[in-house]
C-alpha cells in the first residue's frame, strides 16, 4: 500500500489541504482494518487471512459510515435528549422514573428492550452468531444514577454553549451517548457478529456499590467478552485498571443527655473525632498511591444534649489491596482508641457506656485489563482513526466488576467537555463530542464485529 505524501518544499495550507487528503483517508482505512482485526473470530488463531478478507469487507460498509454521519447529523437532537435525560431527578435507589424514559429511547432506537429486577434497562441488539448457537455478547453500558439527593434542583440552565445542572455531564453525557450509539446503529441497519447489550445500570454512584452492574455480570457472565462503559465527558482517558475502594461507616453510640446536668458522661461525637483526629494522622504511601475521605458525619439532636449517636462515612482506595486492608485496619483501631480515650476522660462513667461498630457500606475490587486485550487495539484504532490521544488510568467505576472477574473493560468518556462532577456547579459543553461518539461507536463496532453483506 501506497501513501500519498505532501512535497517537503510546499508548505501552504492549501497544499495541506490537497495533498494530505489522500494520505489521511488511506491511513484512516488502515486503521479500519486494524479495528477489524480485532474483531471476535470464532477461534483465536483463526486465518490471518479470513481476518484480513473480513476487515476489507468491514472497510468498504457503508452503514459504519452512515452510522458515523448520523450521529454528526443528530448532534441537536443528542443535546436535547441529555436535558430531558438530566432533568428526571436520578437519586441514588430513586432510578426508576428516568429509567422508563431510556427504556422507551432505546426501544425507538429498534432494540428489544428489558428491565431487570434490580432497575437496569438492557436494549439487546441480535449478534449474528446467535442463530449458530454462539451467543457470545458485548455491553456497552451507562450509569443512571445521581449523586444528588431527591429534591435537588435539576433544572438545565444554558449559559453560552455550556449546559449547567447537577449530573449532566456525569452522566447525562455517558447516558446519552450509548442511546445515541444504539440509534445511529440502527440507523445505519449495522448487523453485529456479537450480540450488544445497551445497558443502562443503576447504582454506579456511592453506596448503590455497584449494584447495577454487578446484577449484569451476574447475569451475562457466561457469554459476556468486553464490557465498555461511557462515564462522563472528555476523550483523554481510558480507564484500563479497577482501583480498589471501600466504604465504611463507623458508629458510636452511648447513653445521651443534657449538656449541663449530665456533663462528664462519655459523648460519641467526642469519642468520634478522638478516633478521626488520630485516623487522619495515619501514614499512607505515596505510591502504591492510597487515599481516605472522612465524607460524612452526623448525629445529635440539639447543641444543648449529649448525643446518643454519631456516625461517620469513609472512603478509602488504593493501587494495592494490602493498604487497603492496612488502612481498614487502622481505622479500626483508631475509633477503638478514640473510644478509649473518651471512656476515661469521662467523669461520671456511671451513667453509662459507649458501644462502637464499623460497618462496611460498600467494597469495590480491584482488576486490571490484560494490555494483549483485543478491548486495547479496538479503543487505540478508534482514537487514531478520530485523532485522539488518550492515557490509561486506574479509577473506580462500573469496569470494575467486569474487570474484577477477568472480562475486559474499559471505562472511557464520551465527548465533549465537563467539569464540577459531583456539585451544584456541575458543567458540561457539548462541542466537539462527535469525536467521543465515534470514538465510542468504532471501539464497540471493533470488539462486536460486523456481519458483512454479501452483495451492495
Ligand atoms: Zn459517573
Amino acid at each position: 500500500m501506497t501513501t500519498s505524501g505532501c512535497p517537503a518544499a510546499c508548505s501552504s495550507r492549501r497544499c495541506d489541504e490537497t495533498h494530505n487528503r489522500p494520505h489521511i483517508e488511506t491511513v484512516k482505512r488502515v486503521l479500519l482494518w486494524v479495528i477489524l482485526l480485532t474483531m471476535p473470530a470464532r477461534s483465536v488463531v483463526s486465518a490471518h487471512s479470513s481476518r484480513q478478507s473480513q476487515a476489507a469487507q468491514f472497510t468498504d460498509t457503508p452503514p459504519v459510515r452512515a452510522a458515523i454521519s448520523w450521529l454528526k447529523q443528530n448532534f441537536s437532537w443528542i443535546n436535547e435528549q441529555q436535558i430531558r435525560l438530566t432533568e428526571i431527578p436520578a437519586p441514588p435507589f430513586q432510578e426508576g422514573t428516568r429509567a422508563e424514559a431510556v427504556k422507551a429511547l432505546l426501544e425507538e432506537a429498534g432494540l428489544e428492550v428489558r428491565m431487570d429486577k434490580t432497575g437496569n434497562v438492557i436494549g439487546i441488539l441480535n449478534g449474528a452468531t446467535t442463530r449458530t448457537g454462539q451467543s457470545e455478547a458485548v455491553m456497552l453500558s451507562a450509569h443512571l444514577d445521581t449523586v444528588f439527593p431527591a429534591g435537588t434542583d435539576v433544572k438545565v440552565r444554558q449559559e453560552g454553549k455550556r449546559l449547567l445542572a447537577p449530573g449532566i455531564s456525569d452522566n447525562g453525557t455517558g447516558l446519552t451517548a450509548m442511546i445515541a450509539i444504539a440509534r445511529a446503529i440502527n440507523a445505519a441497519h449495522i448487523k453485529p457478529q456479537r450480540t450488544i447489550l445497551f445497558a443502562a445500570d443503576v447504582g454506579e454512584e456511592g453506596e448503590g456499590n455497584l449494584r447495577g452492574m454487578r446484577a449484569l455480570i451476574d447475569a451475562y457472565r457466561s457469554n459476556l467478552k468486553a464490557v465498555i462503559v461511557l462515564d462522563g465527558s472528555g476523550t483523554d482517558h481510558v480507564t484500563t485498571k479497577a482501583l480498589a475502594s471501600r466504604r465504611l461507616e463507623v458508629t458510636v453510640t452511648g447513653p445521651g443527655g443534657h449538656s449541663w446536668s449530665d456533663f462528664g458522661m462519655p459523648n460519641p461525637i467526642n469519642a468520634l473525632v478522638r478516633g478521626s483526629v488520630r485516623f487522619i494522622n495515619t501514614k499512607i504511601p505515596a505510591s502504591p498511591r492510597t487515599t481516605f475521605n472522612l465524607g460524612q458525619i452526623s448525629g445529635g439532636t440539639s447543641v444543648n444534649s449529649i448525643p446518643h449517636e454519631a456516625i461517620l462515612k469513609v472512603d478509602i482506595r488504593s493501587e494495592s489491596e494490602d493498604e487497603l486492608v492496612r488502612l481498614e485496619a487502622a481505622l479500626r483501631e483508631c475509633v477503638t482508641a478514640g473510644v478509649r480515650d473518651e471512656m476515661e476522660s469521662s467523669r461520671d462513667r456511671s451513667k453509662g457506656k459507649l458501644e462502637w461498630k464499623v460497618d462496611l457500606l460498600g467494597s469495590r475490587p480491584a482488576g486490571d485489563l490484560r494490555p494483549d486485550s483485543p478491548l486495547v487495539f479496538a479503543l487505540r484504532a478508534a482514537d487514531e482513526y478520530v485523532g485522539n490521544q488518550s492515557r490509561n488510568e486506574r479509577s473506580s467505576t462500573d469496569a470494575n466488576i467486569p474487570l474484577s472477574v477477568g472480562i475486559d473493560a474499559i471505562s472511557i468518556g464520551a465527548g465533549g467537555n465537563g467539569g464540577g462532577a459531583h456539585s451544584l456547579q456541575e458543567w458540561y459543553d457539548p462541542e466537539g463530542r462527535e469525536m467521543g461518539l465515534q470514538r465510542a461507536l468504532l471501539t464497540l463496532l471493533g470488539v462486536s464485529g460486523v456481519v458483512q453483506e454479501k452483495t451492495r
